[in-house]
């Protein structure tokens, strides 16, 4: 237990002294539905301006033949990645060279994920406040677990409004065989996504954020308010890893667009 934490914790400083820049993995949000509704969501961020719920979903046709053609590693992400309509028939659908990495809350159905999926998944997977007793969370994934279908991690967010429910879950995991990552509370990263001002800056990115709908944003923030979008990738196929965009918005930005390489350079007028 000591050793993973051990490497994690590496894991984290090398990112920061070392940017690697695209890692390799597609981040799909195949839909931005999800069954819980957390305080600290940080898709609830844009709200005001997100446009979310507006989003047509494609078929699980398309997004197979596109991720099949584009030959790199997956991550689905949302939202909740089970709400979406034939999850699993898209997942079995996907080559076998190609690695599928999964968020989820586990809050959806997993029944149809755990008799009909037919190929390894990695779980990133997050116990929320919001999904009720601690008890109930851990019955899932002991279920995915017995049936031979869990594998990766399990995290928490490290919200500091609800340190003491945080600290007493994780000794519930701890009771029951589960290490539980409690990761950083994005909200408290900087200033850039507390909608207080406005700047004008290049921003550079390397990370391919895909939409319910197939477009490509530079950002999660633009994702969430559909606006600025880079081309749809089903039409123009995946485009450079790169892309810098002059953006006058710098403020408006979601507390997890500074993860994957980001660089932001302010513009003097
Ligand atoms: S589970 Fe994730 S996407 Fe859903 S409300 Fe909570 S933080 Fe947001
Ligand atoms: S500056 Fe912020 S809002 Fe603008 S593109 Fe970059 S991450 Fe998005």
């Amino acid at each position: 237990m000591l050793i993973r934490k051990l490497k994690h914790r590496l894991a984290k400083i090398r990112e920061k002294i070392w940017p690697t820049g695209f890692d390799g993995w597609l981040r799909i949000y195949p839909t931005l539905r999800c069954n819980l509704n957390c305080t600290y969501c940080v898709h609830s961020h844009n709200l005001p301006a997100s446009s979310a719920d507006k989003y047509q979903l494609l078929p699980w046709q398309k997004w197979a033949e596109f991720i099949n053609q584009a030959g790199k590693n997956v991550i689905f992400t949302g939202g909740e990645p089970f709400l979406y309509p034939d999850f699993v028939k898209l997942l079995n659908a996907i080559s076998a060279g190609i690695k599928v990495k999964i968020y989820s809350n586990f809050g959806a159905d997993m029944q149809d994920y755990i008799k009909n999926c037919q190929r390894p998944v990695i779980f990133f997977g997050t116990y929320h406040p919001a999904s009720g007793p601690v008890g109930k969370f851990i019955e899932t994934i002991n279920a995915l677990r017995a049936a031979g279908k869990f594998q990766g991690s399990i995290h928490m967010v490290g919200w500091a409004k609800q340190l003491d429910y945080i600290t007493k879950a994780q000794e519930e995991f701890t009771r029951h065989n589960w290490y539980v990552y409690i990761d950083d509370d994005q909200y408290l990263q900087d200033d850039s996504s507390g909608m207080k001002f406005k700047k004008k800056v290049r921003c550079t990115r390397r990370i391919y954020l895909l939409a319910p709908d197939g477009r490509r944003y530079l950002c999660i923030s633009k994702l969430l308010r559909q606006k600025d979008a880079l081309g749809n990738v089903l039409e123009t196929g995946l485009g450079v890893d790169q892309v810098a965009m002059e953006c006058q918005e710098y403020g408006y930005c979601n507390p997890c667009d500074k993860l994957g390489e980001t660089k932001i350079v302010l513009v003097k007028e």
